[in-house]
């Protein structure tokens, strides 16, 4: 062929840190097109990728010519699209944003490499028999299935005798192991289940939104116990009658055995599941059946955005106002806004559904770009808890404890009516800080701007922001003297000791992330459900959706801590932690009731809490937020440099700053040192970008990040929308 003459050429998009896809030749392979997948060689090894384009041209250069095509339904127009809008939106590369897209690359290999072989009943006549072939053939009569490769391994033959023995039919493919199907789902509703008025009007909403089909987004916004999921579920099942797949996200703490069993139930078939704690097998099932269609309701951690879709036709995102959605590393998504997003590209609804909706989903309903539908009662008469703030300053705990006595009080006549009582503290550990009492000394991580905390059921210290593990010393480390290293404030495991001297004999549960985990946390929750312990003593992991039908005390032991925090949304965090903590209580036919230690009693949120006046907070919080500029009346976004090079990172910011680009109605604050100055080692600095909404900040950043060269030493992340602010 003319060196000159147009070639059929495959750009194709790698999972790697780059945007832009390379180039090879597709020689024999014309019928590849866009959304393909494809192994490609890339120097020295094979990586799988997708053709993000085709085209017939002259190559500028010599090209390679693609591996092979993988045996996997393209990805559809939709994800490619929304891999660029994800990668544009958040600055980051298009590559890394597909690798979000390779949650199974078992799925992906998996045809291929289990593709095994068999003797035909009879050698085609005339064939000859070389001893070669003759070693193969008694090697794959008496061996278990073995792909050609082991076959030529083991018989010491080249490959090509194997193949040509494939060729001639003596070697037939075994059927592969089919992964085991999904169950069609029902759409019916289960007789005997009847929503109530409401719900009906909620649902029917809900079923003509999936009806009309095309984009919109819906505020499903009720009280918790309700009936959201109830209705919702009608919405799921409008959308399968119509022949779509679901996507149902939860934040990934709230995926949990009961909930998917209640899926079950609803549908009369299992849901995948997809989310982190899986096995390699278990993806790779899920991914391969959403790919071919046949998961129909997928329920998923925010990954699940980034599944093959075949056929998505609704997307629900519970507990929609979960801080948890944002991931914060990586590509720093959140899972709520890229699942309206992806219901914009795909051009289908996209329910929004929690008891405590964020104030950006709450102000998308004042813009009218959101449907707002709501439910006011509880299920069944279940009652709302009634909300009692204990003053500290009026009736303060005993020096060195915790439970001031209205809500001791509360909780013995609880126990004494065999109901369970919850003490909600969301610190981990015994103490959040040990302090020497001889020289003040206060002990540190050696690696980070942040106190130890003691973990005192392990015995040992730790450090939240990076793991650092050290043994409780006897003395101190400051000034030697020993037996006076005393703990400051409480953590969960501090408040559990106090609760087993106050209440002898009861049964006490600790919740707590670093105490358990996975299928530990879903035995332990099932056990709280059946009424196996009394007080159950746990940080924000008690606040995620869990039914504890016997619990009718909430005891919220600091409501003060998520305000101390330069997050602009603290305010709004506390009002739905609490809110989601109080709602754990009287989800039954008992009352609950939750009682709120502050030494803020006159603070308007604590006050808005204990009114039950969700509208008068909602109206305060947004003032403050608009005042301020700040998310979702403004934009933000934040950029973190860390290094272990003091030096060089100051030099990066003074250039960084020396380049701010002038922008109307943008404000750069900083380089500051970032509130955590130093986690693991690193020295930490951070600006923060402020905008109007009329600012097009990622073509700002855009801008003034262009030239700007990163030295190797130094790691620049780019956050936009951050969530976190540490
Ligand atoms: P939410 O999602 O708003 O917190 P749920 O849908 O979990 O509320 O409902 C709370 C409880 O009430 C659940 O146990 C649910 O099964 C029950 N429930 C809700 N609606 C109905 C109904 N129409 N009929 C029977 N039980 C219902
Ligand atoms: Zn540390």
């Amino acid at each position: 062929m003319n060196e000159d003459s147009p070639r059929h050429i495959v750009d194709v998009l790698l999972p790697l840190k780059i945007d832009h896809p390379y180039s090879y030749l597709a020689e024999g392979e014309d019928s590849l097109k866009a959304g393909d997948w494809v192994r490609v060689p890339l120097g020295a090894r094979i990586e799988t990728g997708v053709v993000w384009r085709t085209r017939f041209a002259v190559p500028e250069r010599p090209l390679k010519s693609i591996s092979e095509r993988l045996d996997m339904p393209p990805m559809g127009a939709v994800q490619r699209r929304f891999v660029e809008w994800v990668a544009d939106y958040y600055l980051v590369e298009r590559g890394l944003v597909l690798r979000l897209c390779m949650g199974a690359r078992d799925a992906l290999l998996g045809r291929r490499e289990r593709l095994t072989w068999r003797l035909a009943e009879d050698v085609p006549e005339g064939m000859r028999i070389t001893p070669q072939r003759a070693r193969v053939l008694r090697l794959v009569a008496d061996s278990p299935p073995l792909t050609a490769a082991e076959i030529a391994r083991l018989a010491g033959v080249s490959p090509g005798v194997v193949r040509g023995l494939i060729d001639a039919g003596v070697l037939l493919p075994l059927p592969l192991p089919k992964d085991a199907p999904f169950e069609e789902p029902e759409a019916a509703r289960p007789s005997g289940l009847a929503l109530n008025a409401e719900q009906e009007a909620a649902a029917s909403v809900l079923r003509a939104r999936v009806a009309e089909g095309g984009f919109s987004v819906t505020l499903l916004d009720g009280v918790t116990g309700s009936g959201k999921t109830e209705v919702y579920f009608e919405a799921m099942a409008a959308a399968l009658a119509k022949g779509k797949q679901v996507l149902l996200l939860l934040p990934e703490i709230a995926l949990t055995g009961t909930f998917l069993k209640r899926v079950a139930q609803r549908f009369s078939a299992e849901p995948a599941e997809w989310h982190s704690d899986m096995t390699p097998a278990a993806r790779s099932r899920v991914f391969r059946a959403v790919a071919e269609g046949r998961a129909r309701i997928v329920v998923a951690a925010r990954s699940g955005l980034f599944l093959p879709w075949r056929n998505l036709g609704l997307i629900v995102v519970d507990e929609e106002h979960e801080t948890a959605y944002k991931q914060d590393s990586g590509v720093p998504y959140h899972g709520r806004d890229m699942a309206v997003v992806l219901g914009a590209l795909g051009e289908f609804p996209v329910i929004l559904s929690s008891a405590t909706p964020s104030l950006e989903s709450l102000v998308n309903v004042d813009r009218g770009r959101y449907g707002h539908v709501t439910l006011k009662k509880r299920h069944g008469g279940a009652y709302l808890p009634e909300m009692q703030l204990v003053d500290l300053r009026e009736t303060p705990p005993e020096s060195g404890r915790w439970l001031a006595p209205p809500l001791v009080e509360a909780v013995s006549e609880t126990l004494d009516r065999s109901e369970q009582a919850l003490l909600f503290l969301n610190r981990r550990g015994y103490a959040p800080l040990t302090l020497c009492r001889a020289c003040g000394h206060r002990l540190q991580c050696p690696h980070c701007t942040a106190w130890l905390v003691h973990h005192r059921f392990r015995n040992v210290l730790l450090c939240h922001h990076c793991g650092h593990e050290s043994p409780m010393p006897e003395a101190c480390p400051a000034c030697g003297v020993a037996g006076k290293l005393a703990p400051v404030g409480p953590g969960v495991e501090r408040l559990a000791e106090e609760a087993a001297e106050r209440w002898p004999g009861r049964r006490i549960a600790v919740l707590s992330s670093d105490l358990l985990r996975g299928a530990r946390l879903k035995r332990m929750i099932q056990a709280i459900a059946r009424g196996e312990y009394d007080i159950i003593v746990g940080t924000q992991l008690v606040a995620k959706g869990h039914h504890f039908p016997r619990l009718t005390l909430a005891g919220i032991v600091d409501a003060d801590l998520a305000l101390e925090t330069v997050d602009p949304r603290a305010g709004e965090r506390t009002w739905q932690l609490l809110a989601q903590v109080a709602g754990r209580a009287g989800r039954a036919e008992r009352p609950g009731r939750a009682l709120v230690q502050t030494w803020m009693a006159d603070n308007p949120l604590m006050q808005a809490l204990v009114k039950g006046d969700r509208d008068g907070f909602i109206a305060l919080e947004k003032r403050m937020r608009e005042q301020a500029g700040m998310p979702p009346y403004g934009q933000l976004a934040a950029l973190i440099l860390s290094s272990r090079n003091e030096e060089a990172l100051h030099a990066l910011c003074h250039d960084l700053a020396r380049r701010i680009p002038r922008a109307a109605e943008v404000l750069v604050l900083g380089p500051a040192p970032a509130p955590i100055a130093m986690v693991r080692g690193r020295h930490r600095q951070r600006f923060l970008v402020k905008a109007s909404r009329k600012v097009h900040l990622q073509a700002f950043l855009r801008a003034w990040l262009k030239d700007v060269r990163v030295p190797g030493s130094i790691k620049l992340e780019v956050d936009i929308d951050p969530y976190h602010f540490l």
